[in-house]
Order: structure tokens, then C-alpha cells, then sequence
């Protein structure tokens, strides 16, 4: 771990180096590189041929392939190895940037950052998994939601209506595998009828790694081919094989190479397209992801361990009880849970009211080797961090919206999240202080999803080599992700075109993308325009 770790940190040094040579190189009025694909093509610069139908072209378009579970180090070496030549293509034509996913790191609730600009716990996705303490969105007698199967395809009325997607936003869009779909006319849904729903849930359960890569390289030439002949504004598709591939293998194994060469041959087919009409040069191409992966080498079953304590819980999948259940645990990823407690509240009861009762609990929890982080929300801007042998401390959240928010760190018997000390700090300043250590950005991301209407009442990240979910996974899991470790929360942003901002955070996608299409960006978003 520690290898990799370091390499993250060696990786964000050279592409931090490569910004501020681009930044110079900007500054002297040369462009960022000699050929044309460099920094100087502006949206504005570029010519307005008609196109075929004789109509107006749009001011651009943007395809974003989602290469979910992909790390940075992992892509970078495949990318310096040969393994993926269109890729590695984009990235001399623009940026390879190491930005830092939403907690909880896992697919479905980190995506929302790419498609809404927003954390996820906010916009109503606190988990894969999640308790409906209000009652308003699970149905009875269980009001648990699980995203892992028929579910699925509750995700879109779970979010935040008032929240915008890029695909209401930037129209015609078309989206593939994408948990998130609101805005997308079924037609331009591709991977979503009933049929490859039972094809996705056979591959699923059967624990078909070669099924997914089969799937993503369908979806991806599905993808071309519709950008090819409908030329949306935007596309937007999620490859799910190098997840699968890391869980079953680990995030260094062959089957995930040949996963990200699916990714690949996907981005090659797209440009090759759209260079030989004459589009390439008002495109604008993206590959992003949405978590990272690390080795697990045991696993604690919370659940069980929570009935084994005495209390009668409910987790997935066995969801139906005769007695009212008094604890709920829904695990993400499988390394981070949201554990419930106090079920018949409809409103969040927040740790000063649990404390008398549930202290043991935490402290139990906290004992447990499998268990790195314990939050302990005490309201919806306050939340209490405990780590095992390195203290406590309290962060806070100040007002709202991108520019104006304020993350305060306050250490009261320790340092756990190794920030150095008290803080007092805007997005930027608290992503700063946070990113050269064990949990990259962590105090936004946990301001943002303690307090969250849905979300636990303790949440728990897990410690390395470890996850919280023994049974049930079709594929026996030997690498995890949803933790607030640098492993799980660094994913790699590759452009086609160097940025004349700085990305930060996969919250900057959204923002970025609508000024890269000429759009106006709607007010409430987390996220910073990098362009
Ligand atoms: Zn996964």
C-alpha cells in the first residue's frame, strides 16, 4: 500500500510540476504547445461549419467516459507502458490530472459529482446503500434502499429534484450504463431496457468478470456509434469492467488492463470519427473516475457483528423482520457504512441525543481492527471524527455554495485526520491542507455527508485491508473501495485540452462541462469551473 500511496503523491508532484510549466508557458503568450491541439484553441476560435442536416452546428460537444474504479497510478502506468495509445494520445494533446472523488468512493453516489455537480450525500444519494429514516422515498415495511439490483432504478427519483443534470442541462444527450439518467429520453439510454437489465443482473450474480468486459465493449462501440450518427451535445458513458476486474483481481491485475483497453479502443473509435468528419476539433473528450481501489485481505461482517452484540439489525439483502429492528447497517463499496440507530425517529435524533445510549457502541466500533475512521454527526454542519489512537476532533460547515462555504477543523483530543492542527478554511484553502495526507479532502467530504438528511447516525471508513461486507458478493471481493483513504478517494481526470483553471475535485466536472459547451452554469453548484 504504502508503495502506491507514495506513487499517488509522485503522480500528483508531476502533473502539480506540469500545471505550473503549462501555467508559464501561458503566462509568456507561447501556448501551452506547439502543435495545434494545444491550450490556445478557445470555443470561440474555433470555425462554425453547417453541418450534414445543413443546420447550425452546436457550440461544441463533449463526451465524458466514466472508467469506473480506474486509479490514477494504475492508468498513468498503463499509459506510460503502451497499453493504451488513444489515451495516451489525449493526454499529450492535453492533461492527465490526479483530482480528489466524494465520499463515500463508490460508484452510483460518487457519479453524482460528473452529472450534477454536487456531493452526494446533499443531492439524496448518501450510499449504494441507505436507511429511510423520513419514511419518503423506500417503501414498508423495511424503508431500506439498496441500489445493488431491481432498485436501481429508483436513483433517479431519490435525487434532489431541484438539482439539475447535465443531461437536462446540454440537450440532445445520450448516456450509457449511467446509474444517474434523469433528463435522457429512453431512447437515449443505452444499456437500460428490461433486457440488458437481465442480462447486467445475470452477469452480476454469476460473478462474470469477462461478462462485463463484454458489456462495456458493447456499450462503448453503442456509444461511438450513436455520437457518429446523432451527434449529441453530450454522451456521457460509464465503463464498469475495471471495478469489476479490480474487485475480483486487484486494481494491478491483467483483466483490469484489458478492461482500461476497452476504455481505449472506445476514446479511439470517438476520435477517429469525429477527425475524419471534421468535428474533432469542436470536441471536447474526457475520461474520468469516479473512486479508486485498494487490497482487502479480511473482511468484518458489520452486520453480524452488530446482531452478535444483541441487536436486532437490518442490512441487506435479508431485509424483512417480524420485530422492528433497532439498528441498521448499509455498507457502500464495501469499505464505508452508514450504521442507523433508533429507526422509529423520522428526523435525524444527531449524536447529543444518542450519546447516553450508543456511547459503547462507538467506542466498540472504534476497538475493531477492520475500522479506521468513526463520524459522529452531532447536527447537520457539525460532525465529531474519531481514529483509534489518534484523537478526535470536530468539523464544521459555514453557509453554502462553492465560493462562499467555510470547513473548520477542531481538534479536541487529537489529529485523525492528520491535518496538522486547527483550521479555519474556504474549499480551496481546506482541499490544500488535506491533500498530501492519508485522507484527501476529507474535511469537505465529511462536512458534506455527515450532515446529510439520509445518512447515518455513526458512519465508519474502513481501515486498509479490510471491508465491511463478508457474504453475498458474487464476486468474492479481494480489493474494496468507498473509504476516505487516498486509495479510494484519487481519480485520474484526463482532457483532451489542457485547462486554463485547476481541477480539484470530480464537483468540477459538471461546471467545467457546461462552459466547455458555451452553457451558462446554474448557481447552487459544489463544484469550480476548470475552464
Ligand atoms: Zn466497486
Amino acid at each position: 500500500m504504502k508503495r502506491d500511496t507514495n506513487g499517488g503523491r509522485r503522480d500528483q508532484g508531476a502533473a502539480r510540476e506540469a500545471r505550473s510549466a503549462r501555467t508559464a508557458r501561458a503566462r509568456r503568450g507561447t501556448g501551452a504547445r506547439p502543435s495545434s491541439e494545444g491550450a490556445a484553441r478557445k470555443l470561440s476560435d474555433w470555425p462554425a461549419p453547417a453541418n450534414a442536416a445543413g443546420r447550425p452546428p452546436p457550440a461544441g460537444s463533449l463526451v465524458i467516459l466514466l472508467a469506473d474504479g480506474a486509479r490514477p497510478d494504475t492508468l498513468a502506468a498503463a499509459l506510460d507502458d503502451g497499453t493504451l495509445p488513444a489515451l495516451a494520445r489525449l493526454r499529450a494533446d492535453g492533461a492527465l490530472h490526479t483530482i480528489a472523488s466524494a465520499f463515500p468512493s463508490v460508484t452510483g453516489p460518487a457519479s453524482a459529482p460528473f452529472l450534477m455537480g454536487r456531493y452526494p450525500g446533499p443531492v439524496g444519494l448518501p450510499g449504494i446503500r441507505w436507511f429511510d429514516r423520513a419514511r419518503s422515498a423506500a417503501s414498508f415495511p423495511h424503508f431500506a434502499r439498496s441500489y445493488v439490483g431491481a432498485e436501481l432504478r429508483h436513483v433517479d427519483r431519490d435525487l434532489d429534484p431541484d438539482a439539475p443534470t447535465l443531461f437536462e442541462l446540454a440537450r440532445p444527450a445520450i448516456g450509457a450504463l449511467s446509474m444517474i439518467r434523469r433528463g435522457l429520453s429512453p431512447r437515449a439510454r443505452i444499456g437500460a431496457g428490461a433486457s440488458f437489465a437481465l442480462r447486467a443482473a445475470a452477469t452480476h450474480f454469476a460473478g462474470d468478470v469477462d461478462g462485463w468486459l463484454r458489456i462495456d465493449r458493447e456499450a462503448g462501440a453503442e456509444v461511438a456509434r450513436r455520437v457518429r450518427r446523432e451527434r449529441p451535445r453530450v454522451a456521457f458513458a460509464s465503463l464498469l469492467g475495471i471495478d469489476k476486474a479490480s474487485h475480483a483481481a486487484g486494481h494491478d491485475a491483467p483483466a483490469v488492463r484489458a478492461a482500461m483497453r476497452v476504455v481505449d479502443e472506445t476514446a479511439a473509435e470517438i476520435r477517429a470519427d469525429a477527425e475524419r468528419d471534421g468535428r474533432w476539433e469542436r470536441m471536447h473528450l474526457w475520461v474520468v473516475s469516479d473512486h479508486g481501489h485498494s487490497r482487502v485481505c479480511a473482511h468484518e461482517d458489520l452486520a453480524d457483528l452488530l446482531r452478535a452484540w444483541g441487536h436486532r439489525t437490518l442490512a441487506h439483502p435479508w431485509v424483512y423482520h417480524l420485530r422492528p429492528p433497532d439498528v441498521a447497517v448499509m455498507v457502500s463499496g464495501n469499505a464505508m457504512a452508514h450504521v442507523y440507530l433508533e429507526l422509529g425517529h423520522r428526523e435525524r435524533p444527531w449524536w447529543g441525543m444518542l450519546r447516553d445510549r450508543w456511547e459503547p457502541l462507538a467506542e466498540a466500533l472504534l476497538a475493531r481492527d477492520a475500522v479506521d475512521l468513526v463520524l459522529l454527526p452531532h447536527a447537520a454542519n457539525r460532525c465529531e471524527v474519531r481514529a483509534r489512537g489518534r484523537g478526535s476532533a470536530m468539523v464544521e460547515r459555514r453557509g453554502a455554495g462553492a465560493g462562499t462555504t467555510r470547513y473548520a477543523y477542531r481538534p479536541l483530543t487529537g489529529d485523525p485526520l492528520g491535518l496538522g492542527g486547527e483550521l479555519d478554511a474556504d474549499a480551496r484553502a481546506a482541499y490544500d491542507a488535506a491533500w498530501a495526507g492519508d485522507y484527501p479532502d476529507s474535511l469537505v467530504q465529511i462536512a458534506h455527508l455527515a450532515g446529510a438528511p439520509r445518512s447515518g447516525d455513526v458512519i465508519l471508513s474502513a481501515a486498509r485491508d479490510w471491508d465491511f461486507r463478508t457474504r453475498y458478493e458474487p464476486i468474492p471481493h479481494v480489493s474494496s473501495h468507498g473509504a476516505l483513504h487516498r486509495e479510494h478517494m484519487l481519480v485520474p481526470l484526463l482532457l483532451d485540452r489542457p485547462p486554463n483553471g485547476t481541477p480539484r475535485r470530480t464537483v468540477d466536472v459538471m461546471p467545467s462541462a457546461l462552459r466547455a459547451l458555451g452553457l451558462p452554469v446554474p448557481p447552487g453548484l459544489d463544484g469550480e469551473a476548470f475552464l
